[in-house]
């Protein structure tokens, strides 16, 4: 054991569990590369868990925030913030959601707070919908709403939530149906859900499930949904904390897949808009947005030095069409490892849309979860020279590839060979 690791179980929590039986310390990174201490490069297909969103140590971000830093990091919100209202104006008119408002925070899990306090007190209710197998963070409010229980085990929920059916389209008592029928059973759950209830203040869900395994409804699943909240007053919070920002190709939002009957309500986003610096976000309706009346929320969402980084991050994404890498580049992943799978006799699945990729891995001619194989794929992965993810329902049996969007064809390549070989070594 390193003496650092020895250093960091002295003094953290047992529950901040790290990847990998010898933890890595990362020291530096460039481009889609990271390195550890003892000098070893990695091609990181993992991103940070997808707060690396173009590139690490983009020059463009490092110059931004050292030039900010080098002014003022932080005053409160009591003040005008230039950055900040930049960054806002940017994230409405992206938001597609008419008469936006947005309050930066410092986290999704801030972020999703503040659309529950907006959401419940626009409603008068504390009864909130959420998805099964879901993640919204670890806050007392955010994991009261996550479904998935491998996160959610002590929490005693200050919500009243109920879980729906619809997040995952795999597994669970509707899989077996087709498109279709699946939305319309999801819909008749909601409906009977709401046939029973008060009037809850909103359903919240992402609309590509991260933590849960990279795992999406139909098309069209929350635009079936959103006729039926309309209906009964239930506001539509769309979780895009690993689905934003043009990561699944196809969409800047993951709403998008689901826009016919108008945008979500409310939009929360984090992670990748700062590549790394801390910032979160809500958007909303002026409506909603104004529903409470005392003044901010934290005195740190929106600090000048993170919204530098956010809009170098975000001009560089425009700039050089990253979702449309994502598209392109994500799309021969997909395929190369869809190749892959196929020949392998642990992969149950390969899913996914542009940059956001997920393996389920199954016991070998079953459908029962893999957790320990996944768990031997992310070590010889790395071994390898790979970084990835894992995660899914209860069983975390989902490898879970997010790389920075700016990925080039060569490195999808370079990791694909990496990870069939990690893949063959479970023999
Ligand atoms: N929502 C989703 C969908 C997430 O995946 C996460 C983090 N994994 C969060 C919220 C919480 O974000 P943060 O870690 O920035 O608090």
């Amino acid at each position: 054991m390193s003496s650092l690791h020895q250093r960091h179980l002295a003094v953290s929590p047992d529950w901040l569990a790290l990847y990998y039986k010898r933890p890595l310390e990362i020291t530096h990174g460039e481009g889609r590369h990271v390195w550890d201490a003892d000098g070893r490069r990695y091609l990181d297909f993992f991103g940070g868990i997808l707060t690396t969103m173009t590139a690490h140590a983009l020059p463009e971000v490092t110059k931004a925030v050292a030039e900010q830093a080098g002014r003022i990091i932080h005053t409160s919100t009591l003040y005008l913030n230039r950055p900040m209202t930049e960054l806002a104006e940017r994230v409405v008119t992206l938001s597609g959601i008419p008469d936006a408002r947005v309050f930066f925070t410092t986290s999704g899990t801030e972020a999703n707070d503040t659309a529950l306090l907006l959401a419940t007190a626009y409603r008068r209710s504390n009864q909130i919908l959420a998805m099964r197998n879901s993640y919204h963070g670890r806050s007392f409010s955010a994991v009261s709403i996550t479904g998935n229980n491998a996160w959610s085990p002590t929490s005693l929920s200050p919500l009243q939530t109920l879980y729906v059916h619809g997040g995952v389209r795999t597994r669970g008592p509707y899989a077996h149906l087709g498109d279709a029928e699946f939305i319309e059973a999801c819909v008749a759950d909601l409906e009977d859900l709401l046939g029973h209830t008060r009037t809850p203040a909103a359903l919240i869900a992402e609309p590509i499930q991260g933590v849960g395994g990279f795992t999406s409804p139909p098309d069209g699943l929350y635009a079936a949904f959103r006729r039926v909240l309309d209906r009964h007053g239930v506001l539509w919070i769309s979780d895009e904390v690993q689905t934003g920002w043009g990561r699944s190709g196809e969409h800047f939002w993951g709403w998008q897949a689901h826009g016919e009957n108008g945008p979500p309500d409310i939009l929360t986003f984090a992670k990748g808009i700062g590549n790394g610096m801390s910032i979160g976000g809500v958007v909303a309706r002026a409506e909603v947005m104004n529903c409470l009346d005392a003044n901010s929320i934290s005195t740190f969402g929106g600090s000048p030095v993170t919204m530098a980084a956010g809009l170098a991050n975000l001009s560089y994404l425009l700039e050089h069409d990253l979702q449309g890498n994502a598209r392109r580049v994500g799309g021969l992943l997909i395929e190369r490892l869809r190749a892959i799978g196929a020949g392998a006799e642990w992969v149950r699945e390969v899913r996914g849309r542009g940059l956001m990729i997920g393996i389920e891995l199954a016991k070998p001619g079953t459908d029962e979860a893999a957790p320990e194989a996944a768990a031997a794929v992310l070590e010889a992965a790395r071994e390898g020279g790979l970084l990835i993810g894992k995660g899914g329902g209860h069983d975390t049996s989902v490898l879970r590839i997010a790389p920075p969007l700016s990925l080039t064809i060569p490195e999808a390549e370079e990791g694909a060979g990496i990870l069939a070989e990690a893949l063959r070594s479970l023999g």
